[in-house]
């Protein structure tokens, strides 16, 4: 009984992932870059969308502009990140027609990361609503 309930546990942390596009568990080779970034959403099934800053040269001004890369990767079971994650991805063979990285490693949580979301969210919802005004003001002339 008791060995049974051990190699259960063991199952739990190792053998359950059936993932074949594992890079621990299946057979997938990573090769090509690797970059560390944020998790941003997790809503579809096995993918993550990672995001992170980088910076950008500008010649012109001779001064960097920071700029985000945004990548859908392969989130797999034995891993699951979450929202806010960090977690270091590696580019593989494209596994769908937009996921070209798979998730590593996780190496923690990002602080703050639901103030920034929310104020992202807030920014954007004001950028709409001075959108929507406008409309209104131009219309309201038209007539
Ligand atoms: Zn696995």
């Amino acid at each position: 009984m008791t060995a049974g309930k051990i190699s259960g546990k063991e199952n739990k942390d190792k053998g359950k992932c059936e993932d074949s596009n594992c890079p621990v568990h299946g057979r997938l080779k990573c090769r090509g870059r690797s970059f560390t970034g944020t998790v941003i959403s997790t809503r579809m099934q096995k993918t993550a969308v990672v995001e992170w800053e980088r910076r950008n040269y500008l010649r012109k001004y001779e001064r960097f502009e920071k700029r985000r890369s945004k990548v859908m990767t392969h989130n797999t079971i034995c891993i699951n990140a979450k929202e806010g994650d960090i977690v270091k991805i590696m580019e593989c063979r494209p596994l769908s027609k937009s996921k070209n990285f798979v998730i590593v490693e996780v190496l923690g949580k990002e602080r703050l990361f639901k103030e920034r979301m929310e104020a992202e969210e807030e920014s954007k919802v004001k950028k709409d609503d001075k959108k929507s005004d406008d409309k209104k003001v131009e219309s309201e002339e038209a007539e």
